[in-house]
């Protein structure tokens, strides 16, 4: 998880109801996700989902590389 710093500011949260509150947060791998303060915790979450789906896809991707080789 980052802060945005302020020149980055704009992103609405994508826990709130759209178009709401500013986010703060975002996720460090793909930016993608933003969340405003009140909803640090689920972006957190998310991060942690998102970690270990991207875990899982490169020990697929390794065993399709070795399996092929
Ligand atoms: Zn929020």
């Amino acid at each position: 998880m980052i802060t945005l710093k302020k020149k980055h500011l704009g992103p609405y949260c994508s826990f709130c109801p759209p178009k709401t509150t500013r986010a703060v947060y975002t996720d460090e791998h793909r930016h993608s996700t933003f969340a405003c303060e009140d909803h640090k915790q689920d972006l957190i979450k998310e991060e942690s989902k998102t970690r270990h789906t991207e875990e899982r896809m490169t020990e697929a991707d390794y065993q399709t590389w070795g399996a092929s080789s």
